[in-house]
């Protein structure tokens, strides 16, 4: 296949980027904005080795699962992979994309259960991260980044973002303006405001609002402040956060605090939580009170257990897993989220629990080493997966269930092999879909060992 040229393609399915595929010559084409089902004629944009991407030329039968997309920014957004579909057939696609992953990558066979949907699809996200750029004729734009670049479209208002987060976004940016606060440049690595960072309780409704500067100190920061609480009054907090590094890192690592407290609460699973700025907190929170519950359930805690939980950001699985009798030992390498997680636990009432703020890896096989033998282990790494040292540490530990919580199932399935050859083998696993829109998929599984549960 060449360059320009048109080909006709039905579209047998959906990658986890969110493009379409289909064959045509013996080769895959990839083809955005397409659905399972369509008959299209696309245009070849771009040849690999082996798979081409194209464009769609026309649609000659449209696929049913077709929706109308509901977002002007769709087509140059890198935020939405998925809003020209319906939702019953994303949740297909992602229910096929972690099983497959799981049987390719793993070479794991477990019945297949069905994906969990989020309760809500559109403004679920309780985070929201806005650059700010300003362009060649001076103008200021406060928005998301654009698919595969650092170009920003000034789209206040998003169907994923709470509605209140338009507003902020426009507050700063006439605050920017009115005042003539300089802008950071990535190239020349000058000016100083580089982004919003904004957070929401979503049973709380506390609101954080989180300028990102290159420096400590933010010209009328009283006005800005002013400006916001006027508009939104369940504002509890207002930080900068001071990132003065050259670094496509949104966040720095110190914050400056102009109004409140410096953290936000919210209730999750009827537990209460603390969250600073640096600590991670789950975006979509009534899917995440279905995902942890159901992590519950795979962890079957009984009476007086000891329970590790490795990535544990500010405690949340393991508080909410938790009864009061539990022995509960968190691991998470940020210094923030392991200060929330100490005082998470106090706040309900755990008093056999403690945190160490270290790498999971750097940390597992110490505590293995000193006799440490938990009943359960929970993991849920970032998107790369964990450190095979630190699945051998977590198998020699011998614990009777595993119960590993992914962003990321290609990682989680790689693991898994590793898991395997310490002897323990996936009993169930369960996609739950924490990102509606996006190619984003969460998964749950339970892993025992094999000698005990065959
Ligand atoms: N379990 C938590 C957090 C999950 S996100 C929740 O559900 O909210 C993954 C967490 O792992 C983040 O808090 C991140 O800071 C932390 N992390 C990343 N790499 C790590 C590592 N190597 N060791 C321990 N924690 C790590």
């Amino acid at each position: 296949m060449k360059k320009n040229e048109s080909v006709l393609l039905s579209i047998t399915g959906i990658t986890s980027e969110g493009n379409g595929v289909g064959r045509a010559e013996g080769q895959a084409v990839f083809v955005p904005y397409t659905a399972i089902g369509d008959e299209i004629r696309a245009k070849i944009v771009k040849v690999q080795k082996g798979y081409c991407y194209g464009i769609v030329e026309e649609v000659l039968t449209p696929s049913p699962d077709r929706r109308e997309n509901d977002c002007p920014a769709f087509f140059r957004c890198g935020g939405c992979a998925l809003r020209h579909i319906t939702y019953e057939s994303e949740l297909a696609v992602k229910e096929g994309i972690v099983y497959e992953n799981l049987r390719r990558i793993g070479g794991v066979e477990t019945p297949r259960l069905p994906i969990l949907p989020s309760p809500l699809e559109n403004r679920y996200r309780n985070k929201g991260i806005y650059p700010v750029v300003r362009d060649e004729a001076g103008a200021i734009h406060v928005g998301f980044y654009a698919k595969r670049s650092h170009r920003v479209i000034d789209q206040g208002d998003c169907l994923l973002q709470p509605a209140c987060y338009g507003k902020f976004v426009r507050i700063l940016k006439e605050f920017l303006q009115d005042y003539g606060i300089s802008v950071y440049d990535e190239v020349s690595h000058t000016g100083q405001v580089r982004g919003l960072f904004l957070r929401m309780g979503y049973r709380t409704g506390e609101v954080m609002v989180c300028v990102i500067s290159t420096q400590d100190k933010l010209p009328h920061r009283e006005e800005l402040v002013k400006r916001l609480l006027a508009v939104e009054p369940g504002i509890c907090t207002v930080v900068l956060n001071v990132n003065p590094e050259r670094t496509n890192v949104a966040l720095g690592k110190r914050n400056v605090v102009l109004y409140g407290e410096g953290v936000i609460t919210d209730i999750l699973c009827g537990r209460r939580f603390e969250i600073s700025p640096l600590s991670f907190y789950q975006v979509n929170s009534p899917a995440t009170e279905q995902l942890y519950q159901l992590a519950a359930e795979y962890a079957g805690l009984q009476e007086g257990d000891t329970l590790l939980d490795l990535y544990c950001g500010i405690g949340t699985i393991g508080i909410t897993m938790a009864g009061e009798d539990t022995r509960l030992i968190g691991v998470e390498v940020v210094p923030q989220a392991v200060e929330n997680a100490r005082r998470n636990a106090s706040l309900n009432g755990l008093k056999r629990a403690e945190f160490y703020c270290d790498t999971a890896e750097g940390i597992v096989g110490r505590l293995e080493q000193q006799g440490l033998r938990p009943d359960v282990v929970v993991l849920d790494p970032p998107r790369k997966g964990c450190e095979a040292s630190a699945i051998e540490s977590v198998c020699r530990m011998g614990p009777k269930r595993v119960v590993y919580i992914s962003c990321n199932s290609a990682t989680l399935a790689r693991d898994c092999r590793v898991f395997a050859e310490k002897g323990y083998g996936v009993r169930k696993a369960r996609p739950v879909d924490l990102f509606p829109r996006t190619g984003h998929v969460e998964c749950v599984a339970l892993l025992t060992r094999d000698s005990v549960e065959k």
